[in-house]
């Protein structure tokens, strides 16, 4: 089950399609691979394939399809270093951090594929006193095909968390990796065909921009899966309801932290700085404010700037965080750092000189002091190396302002009081929240991974993960006929007096 496979260029191109289109590293803007622009008829001939392999994949059972999805993450496990250079190389990101998120996706596939039956598997429920006489079931059944699109920034752990859910749930995946990153997508399928050649069209990839994207909402899938920006988000629903095809939103975030007055200010610090400023800031769950008690303010701005000053943004070993992925980000952060500065905040830049840089891709980390709330770079996902830290009276004022935008994905807490943590974390509107550290809830596979507002709905990762790529099927079963059958034309007329005494009795006296 070890073959090595051409993971990138070519691989994906089963079909006959002239456009192309290079992906190019941001670092220096050499070509990493060449891929085919699958058109709508490529992407349907993909999901027509894919829909016996959902077949015969769901019939694997929980155990076949486990020991499969055991035999990609060995390979994955195995292959790790080469998968994390090629992240490198097509992303920017250093080498350690795409390590990591290569380490949390195999954990995930670990969990989905022990997780499955449990969770999903057919099961006897109660069937109550109105059906004493049934056995009732449930069990919760794949959905066919899965369409996945991705996004570049965390090009392997983010749809991984779709892919490895959808997949251990019984269904067949078609994935369409972002336009930045489809030679990432092209080895993960690749990979697929190698560890698991008895299945390989249960997960396959098709490449292209946006239009191969609305070719797959189009194309008949059981549930798209989206991860991407709110404004591509609007599209895809848009687009998947043409056929009613159910949609899951992963978008994005502009995610808080608060700092409260009994709050370890280092570790705060540090948690606040990593992050912010990791990935180069292009982290959906990534700190993009913070709200600081009076208490600790100071202590806390003068830490955070001390620990910015040793961020070295570059493409080398030693380097903390890469290039921006997207030369268009640039732009963005740009704008909001400059209008951060103008409308009264104090910006802090970091030690890099930015003349030194090989191009525009890299960008010197910035913490915006004070900023007001109506700026952009408190009210929109900001996506780079910027953070920007507001002074509030207490814990009450952080938790308002932070609660006070259209998105909630993620966000963070720092108080040594458990039950004030908690309490906060509960308040906090977002669907995760760390307390005393920043996105832990992406390492406990247990915990479902989604946000609220504009951040999206619909859950990766957990259980509900597993729910979220099948539909639950109801089951009854008679197990005894009764003398009197409510549901049918020959019931007696007496039968519904005698029930709507004993509805009297058990529930009548409920004020
Ligand atoms: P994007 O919205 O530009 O693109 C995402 C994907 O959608 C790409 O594969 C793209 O080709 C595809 N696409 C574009 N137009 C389409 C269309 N009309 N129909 C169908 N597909 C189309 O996002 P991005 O720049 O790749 O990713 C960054 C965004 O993703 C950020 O906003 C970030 O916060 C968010 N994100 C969210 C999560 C999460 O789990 N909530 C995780 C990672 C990233």
């Amino acid at each position: 089950m070890d073959t090595v496979t051409d993971a990138t260029a070519g691989s994906v191109d089963r079909h006959d399609t002239t456009q192309t289109f290079e992906s190019t590293n941001p670092a220096t803007g050499a070509v990493v691979g060449v891929f085919p622009v699958h058109d709508a008829d490529a992407v349907r001939e993909t999901v027509e394939r894919a829909r016996p392999a959902a077949e015969r994949w769901a019939a694997l059972g929980f155990d076949g399809r486990r020991q499969r999805l055991a035999a990609y993450r060995g390979y994955l496990a195995r292959r790790m270093n080469e998968l994390a250079d090629l992240v490198h190389k097509e992303n920017g990101k250093p080498h350690g951090d795409a390590i990591l998120e290569i380490t949390l996706a195999i954990d995930h596939l670990a969990w989905a594929g022990a997780h499955a039956r449990k969770t999903l598997g057919p099961r006897r429920v109660k069937a109550g006193m109105l059906a004493a006489n049934h056995a009732a079931y449930l069990e919760y059944q794949p959905l066919g095909v899965v369409g996945v699109i991705g996004p570049w920034n965390y090009p392997v752990f983010t749809p991984m968390g779709s892919i490895g859910y959808a997949l251990a749930a019984g269904n067949a995946v078609v994935f369409k990796p972002s336009e930045y990153t489809p030679a990432i997508g092209a080895w993960l399928a690749a990979a697929w065909r190698a560890a698991v050649p008895d299945s390989v069209d249960a997960f396959q990839v098709v490449t292209g921009y946006g239009e191969t994207g609305a070719a797959l909402c189009r194309a008949g899938v059981g549930k798209l899966a989206f991860t991407g920006s709110g404004a591509t988000g609007r599209k895809v629903m848009a687009t998947c309801a043409e056929t009613l095809t159910p949609v899951l939103m992963e978008l994005g975030g502009k995610d808080a932290m608060i700092v409260d007055d009994d709050a370890d200010v280092v570790a705060a610090a540090d948690a606040a700085v990593w992050g912010a400023m990791s990935n180069a800031g292009q982290t959906c769950t990534g700190i993009e404010r913070v709200y600081a008690t009076s208490a600790v303010y100071d202590r806390f701005v003068a830490e955070v700037t001390a620990q910015v000053r040793t961020l070295r943004p570059g493409s080398d070993d030693e380097a903390t965080y890469g290039p921006m992925t997207m030369p268009s980000q640039t732009g963005i952060v740009r704008r909001h750092v400059e209008a951060a500065a103008t409308s009264g905040g104090r910006v802090v830049r970091g030690d890099a000189d930015q003349s030194l840089f090989p191009n525009e891709n890299y960008l010197v980390p910035a913490v915006l002091l004070d900023v007001p709330e109506e700026s952009a770079a408190i009210r929109e996902e900001t996506f780079g190396p910027t953070l920007t830290i507001t002074k509030v009276r207490d814990a009450e004022e952080a938790l308002e302002r932070a609660n006070a935008t259209s998105y909630g994905l993620a966000g963070s807490v720092f108080t040594k009081s458990k039950a004030r943590g908690l309490d906060l974390a509960r308040r906090m509107r977002s669907g995760m929240t760390s307390i005393n550290s920043v996105i832990t809830f992406a390492s406990v596979p247990a915990l479902p991974f989604g946000g609220v507002g504009d951040s999206g709905f619909g859950r990766i990762h957990g259980e509900d993960g597993l729910r979220e790529f099948t539909r639950a099927k109801a089951i009854t079963r008679q197990r005894v006929a009764l003398p009197v059958n409510l549901t049918s034309f020959n019931r007696p007329a007496s039968a519904m007096d005698s029930v709507a005494r004993l509805m009297g009795m058990l529930h009548g006296r409920h004020r």
